[in-house]
């Protein structure tokens, strides 16, 4: 029987001890040896049996190349956090002064450093709050704004956000009665004015984020909405927190606020690049009743989310606005080295050009000029299979991996991953 501290040892476990700690493997060793004991697998057979054994990582969650070209893939984790975010995370892990002060031994406002960085971005936004999605942001405001009474909203503004869920009958759930005004590709201001009345709560426009309808189309503006005598909520889904120059369609909070909005909701983890989370901005007293309401207990955000928000709102740029801002040029280039080299040692490889997309986190129909690495279908599986797993797309029979989603610093990683598959 091999010793456990020599079977430890095997450089074939290094990586495991390495990720999951020595404890658990040596854990999974003890376990092996027993079985080798009792002859139900050979002593030779220890090392395979303990990474058999073993989990891929401490938790169930693999990390992914996302080659796919979505540069906000929800079934990818929407936005990849910057370094300084994940930096920002591990040393929020621990014990932290999350809700004390260190100067006073007191007592302190939770999150205070977050919802200042997130005030300071916006200078528009009387005051800010932070919530677990823009899902809860929006469910916030409906309980606090129209609880019993109608929130009133464009048919051409009825969005399903995606695995079924529908933002009307979120809405709906919490009480609150929907009064549907216009139609799917117009809507007056008269139809707003007509339906207000005493049972109205707020006026609610929200950013058709994953889809786009074109045409005979029509809606005023949040301006005109604005000026209707009731609270305008904007629900702007992206999280852009100024206009972003290379997407001139999609809203965003400083703009929404300046034409008159009483609230600006947004996701966290979307074009902001930050983590999962809801923004809420606007006037300080409606935040303030925001804050209050018993139901905003239940949507709080965790320590982890407000470290890695805060450490994203200070900068440096995130992922995703490195994505969307990457050159196509140094992206034709990067694909055209990864293909010759995988050219060189002998797989079917070409660089081709691509278009990439913003994602379900907003800009529809943008495409971004992009570069990729084709390869034969059958990539598509194996790669995904692999270790990590990369995610491509399949068009017209060849996998194409899109180079926009790809960090720079991770085109050796995919080289070494399509060289494992050959
Ligand atoms: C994505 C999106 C939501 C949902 O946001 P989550 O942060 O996923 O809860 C709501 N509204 C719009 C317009 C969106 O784009």
């Amino acid at each position: 029987m091999p010793r456990t501290d020599l079977v430890l040892a095997d450089p074939r476990l290094a990586p495991a001890v390495e990720a999951l700690g020595r404890d658990l493997v040596k854990s999974a060793v003890v376990a092996a040896q027993q079985r080798a004991r009792e002859g139900l697998i050979a002593p030779t057979g220890v090392v395979d049996a303990v990474l058999a054994a073993l989990p891929a990582g401490a938790s169930s969650l693999q990390p992914v190349l996302n080659a796919t070209g979505v540069v906000v893939h929800t079934n990818l984790g929407r936005a990849p956090l910057s370094a300084a975010a994940v930096a920002a995370v591990v040393d929020a892990a621990g014990c932290t002064d999350v809700e004390f002060d260190l100067a006073t031994g007191k007592r302190a406002r939770r999150g205070r450093g977050v919802l200042a960085a997130l005030a300071a971005a916006v200078p528009d936004a009387g005051d800010v709050h932070v919530v677990n999605n823009n899902a809860a942001a929006l469910l916030l405001c409906a309980m606090v704004l129209a609880p019993g009474r109608e929130i009133v909203i464009s048919r051409g503004e009825l969005v399903e956000i995606g695995d079924g869920f529908r933002i009307p009958e979120l809405l709906a759930s919490t009480g609150a009665r929907l009064r549907e005004v216009g139609t799917t590709n117009r809507t007056h201001l008269r139809d707003y004015a007509d339906a207000i009345g005493p049972d109205t709560g707020f006026v609610l426009r929200v950013h058709p984020s994953n889809f786009r309808v074109t045409g005979f189309t029509g809606a005023p503006g949040a301006a005109e909405l604005a000026g209707l005598g009731v609270p305008l909520v904007v629900d702007i889904g992206s999280g852009l927190l100024a206009p972003h120059p290379l997407l001139p369609d999609e809203p965003d909070a400083a703009s929404a606020l300046r034409a008159g909005a009483a609230v600006v909701t947004a996701s966290g983890d979307k074009l902001l690049g930050g983590p999962q989370a809801g923004l809420l901005l606007g006037d300080a007293d409606v935040v303030h009743r925001l804050r209050r309401h018993p139901a905003a207990r239940a949507l709080r955000v965790d320590k982890l989310t407000l470290a890695a928000l805060e450490a994203t709102l200070a900068g440096p740029p995130t992922p995703v606005a490195r994505a969307l801002g990457a050159d196509v040029a140094d992206l034709r280039a990067r694909a055209s080295a990864l293909a010759r080299d995988l050219v060189a040692r002998g797989v079917d490889a070409e660089a081709v050009p691509g278009g990439a997309a913003v994602g379900g986190g907003g800009a529809p129909g943008v495409e971004l000029p992009s570069a990729a690495v084709g390869l034969p279908e059958r990539y598509a599986a194996a790669l995904r299979g692999g270790r990590p797993p990369v995610v491509g797309r399949v068009e017209r029979g060849r996998c194409l991996l899109d180079l926009r989603t790809v960090d720079p610093a991770d085109d050796d990683r995919l080289r070494e991953a399509v060289l494992r598959c050959g």
